[in-house]
């Protein structure tokens, strides 16, 4: 399967672009704020939260992060003024972390002043682990000035137990995921069971100091062994979400909604629809099987 992933990957760039397009369309919410803001309509309709993800990513040219900016900032009046059960997720590399950590600060820090004047979380996307420190860092000092704000430890990374209590230490709010990004084992467990078992000490580790976990995964495993977690503890609808993707394990989702618990779907939008999808795919060609399932089954989310 492996090879047979890293083959859609390498032919990928020869597939029409509409071809892709018609994959995507399942995981994108489209290329508009417009289309997002229907989209999240629809999702708060079937009971489910939203967080709005402007597509964009590794800026070559710091010019490049001004309309990044913009559109967050446009996101942001739409969710208030149109009253949407959506909050924000931001990817560092998009306002030039890679670049320029100084001019990210500065660029994220108009965006969370957005957020602050309507009352808006703010989470913080984690990226590759060449990010990893700086991004914790940069999410430290935010919350400093400003409380709606989160950040995101990936299960894979072994030095997240660890990252997990420097953040429970300020109270954060923590969404936690597997990770998606390659990286090498000797930063990263690379067996399912040691992720899954990394996972959950993550989530027992934040939720002993209060932390507000969002558990983001669509491992029926996981969601049963969170599931477990919640029960166990007694846990107050309001003291964590369950967090999916766009497109993925509508079923599942639908179930978790069902039996009330709260779940927010990560909403992609914007005009870097193909390139976010055809590098989603040389990051990880583990979801190439996906997407080609996705092309012969239609959607199921
Ligand atoms: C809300 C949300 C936010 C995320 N934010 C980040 C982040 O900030 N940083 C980061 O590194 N990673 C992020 N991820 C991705 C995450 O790290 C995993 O790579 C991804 O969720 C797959 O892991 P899983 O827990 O669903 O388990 P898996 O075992 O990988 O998947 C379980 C099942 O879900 C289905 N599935 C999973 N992913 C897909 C897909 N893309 N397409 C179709 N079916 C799929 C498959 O049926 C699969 O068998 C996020 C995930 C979610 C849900």
């Amino acid at each position: 399967m492996k090879a047979f992933n890293r083959l859609v990957v390498a032919t990928l760039p020869l597939a029409p672009r509409s071809l892709v397009r018609r994959v995507a369309s399942r995981y994108v919410a489209g290329e508009t704020l417009g289309d997002a803001v229907a989209l999240v309509k629809s999702l708060n309709a079937e009971g489910c939260m939203a967080t709005l993800d402007v597509l964009g990513e590794d800026v070559t040219r710091r010019e490049e992060t001004e309309q990044t900016v913009l559109d967050y900032q446009r996101a942001l009046g739409e969710i208030s003024a149109r009253g949407l059960d959506s909050n924000v997720s931001v990817k560092l590399s998009a306002l030039g972390l890679k670049l320029d950590p100084a001019e990210c600060r500065r660029q994220f820090g108009r965006i969370v002043e957005a957020a602050r004047s309507r009352g808006i979380f703010v989470r913080i996307d984690m990226e590759d682990s060449s990010v990893t420190e700086e991004t914790i860092r940069i999410f430290l000092e935010t919350r400093q000035q400003y409380e709606k704000v989160g950040i995101v430890l990936q299960a894979y990374l072994r030095r997240s137990l660890a990252d997990a209590r420097r953040i429970a230490a300020v109270g954060g709010n923590v969404r936690i995921c597997k990770g998606i990004y390659v990286e090498p084992p000797a930063i990263a467990f690379q067996d399912r069971d040691e992720i899954r078992d990394s996972y959950v000490e993550l989530l027992d580790t934040l939720l002993d100091a209060g932390c507000y976990v969002g558990i983001a995964t669509h491992d029926p495993q996981l969601v049963d062994r969170a599931r477990a977690t919640i029960s166990r503890r007694k846990l107050a609808r309001e003291a964590y979400e369950f967090q999916m993707l766009l497109g993925v394990a509508g079923t599942l989702r639908r179930r978790l909604v069902g039996d009330r618990h709260r779940l927010r779907v990560y909403v992609p939008y914007g005009e870097a629809w193909y390139a976010y999808s055809v590098r989603r795919l040389k990051e990880n060609p583990s979801i190439a099987g996906h997407v080609l399932r996705g092309l012969f089954r239609g959607a199921e989310g």
